[in-house]
């Protein structure tokens, strides 16, 4: 098992109810575990004229290699109506792998760690609530330096609904 930490956006369709279901489509991936999920943060999209985002993180314990975990995101996706136009256009929902174990991947299909983790506070907040403080991701570079690299701006924590964002058992 590798822990895979995952992170989720939204800014169509009821972006909470679209996480909400993606945590519960995690929670069916095959030869896999949920392992937790982080709250839900708001904020602007980086590009005007976009309704805001609601992003989080969700750890998974996995077996499956990292692009059998890719097509089941990518099919997660599709399946809450995911369509792609023009590139970082409005979404349902987007699943990125950001940490898959301790393995640097650097394919044409797949980057990890995710390329842009770094510049995100939308990822990296939530992923603070999962991860070890002492994480140290597979290139070396600590978590507690990207946070620091970061500022919390612009975003906004909601309220933790422990039940609605737990998948159902
Ligand atoms: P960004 O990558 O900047 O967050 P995005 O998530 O909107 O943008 P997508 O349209 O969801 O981009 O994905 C484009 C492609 O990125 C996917 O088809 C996938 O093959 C590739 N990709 C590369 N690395 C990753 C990763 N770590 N997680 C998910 N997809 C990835
Ligand atoms: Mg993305
Ligand atoms: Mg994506």
């Amino acid at each position: 098992m590798e822990r895979i930490y995952i992170g989720m956006g939204s800014n169509l369709a009821d972006p909470a109810e679209q996480l909400r279901s993606a945590i519960q489509a995690l929670a069916q991936l095959p030869d896999s575990r949920f392992a937790g999920v982080s709250a839900f943060y708001q904020s602007d999209s980086l590009l005007p004229g976009q309704p805001r985002y609601t992003n989080a993180v969700a750890a998974i314990d996995s077996e499956l290699e990292p692009l059998d975990l890719l097509d089941a995101l990518q099919a997660i996706e599709i399946d809450q109506g995911r369509e792609r136009h023009e590139r970082w256009g409005p979404r349902t929902l987007d699943l990125d792998i950001l940490l898959f174990g301790d393995r640097l991947i650097d394919t044409p299909r797949l980057k990890v760690p995710h390329y842009h983790m770094q510049a995100r506070p939308f990822v990296l907040y939530p992923l603070a609530e999962l991860a070890p403080a002492t994480l140290t991701l597979a290139d070396g570079r600590s978590l507690a330096q990207l946070l620091a690299e970061c500022p919390f701006v612009g975003l906004e924590r909601l309220p933790p609904i422990a039940e609605s964002n737990q998948p159902a058992r």
